[in-house]
């Protein structure tokens, strides 16, 4: 692949305005400076590169680990609080169209209040399979209950609510109590505020909303509210 397309590839701007990165001397190739746009460079995932400083590496489709901080949106268009795409660098954010997607995107979204493991791609049938019901990959979320958490509501969460939108019941795939007023809940659905709504149909109320776990993955302990990074390849295949 000529290097102003690998460059293009990874959100680095215009085909045109990543051979004027190469020619300015601006890009560095496995640590050599290289000046020739078009100069052939063997894609290989993870290859390092460097552009005006800033250290990248290549993938040919971005898998990423966000640990989504309370008060921000998972939408390019927010109504009310920052997007979370303006945590991303901007080479993540400007990754050229896939197919029929745009860019890299949230799979899955989580309520602005909630908090945790994001995970984001422009791999459109890694997305697809990680948000379809069909697929029942396990969410984990760690809620804090406005009111102590009962035997009684555990049981109805595993045996399933019903909720308003909707006649066929949702159950939780696992409900464990840590605490009081701490609730662990497995579920594999998605639906529109799907936790807030079961624990409020079982008579509670979630005051603090936290994902700590998609499928094998845990949120790590070292990423930071605001901090993301790669997933690795054998994060990404035991998700898929
Ligand atoms: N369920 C919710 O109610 N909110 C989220 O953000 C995620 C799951």
């Amino acid at each position: 692949m000529q290097l102003q397309e690998l460059l293009y590839s990874q959100g680095f701007g215009t085909r045109r305005v990543c051979a004027g990165l190469v020619q300015q001397g601006w890009v560095k190739v496995d640590g050599v400076p290289v000046r020739d746009a078009t100069q052939q460079v063997e894609a290989v995932e993870d290859l390092p590169f460097e552009v005006q400083g800033q250290a990248w590496r290549y993938h040919a489709l971005a898998y990423v680990l966000l640990n989504k901080p309370a008060g921000t949106e998972c939408s390019h268009k927010p109504s009310a609080w920052p997007s979370i795409y303006t945590l991303l660098p901007a080479p993540l954010r400007q990754r050229p169209a896939r197919t029929a997607l745009s860019g890299v995107q949230t799979i899955g979204r989580l309520d602005q209040d909630t908090t945790g493991l994001l995970l984001l791609s422009d791999d459109g049938q890694f997305i697809h399979r990680m948000a379809s019901p069909k697929h029942h990959v396990p969410k984990v979320y760690e809620v804090q209950a406005k009111h102590p958490v009962s035997d009684e509501q555990i049981r109805k969460l595993c045996a399933g609510v019903v909720l308003d939108d909707d006649p066929a019941p949702v159950r939780a795939a696992a409900a464990e109590r840590v605490a009081e007023l701490h609730l662990r809940l497995t579920i594999t659905e998605g639906k529109y505020h799907q936790v807030k709504r079961m624990v409020a149909a079982v008579g509670n109320r979630v005051e603090g909303l936290h994902r700590s776990r998609v499928g094998d993955l845990v949120l790590p302990e070292d990423l930071a509210p605001g901090q993301w990074r790669w997933l690795t390849p054998d994060e990404v295949e035991a998700l898929r």
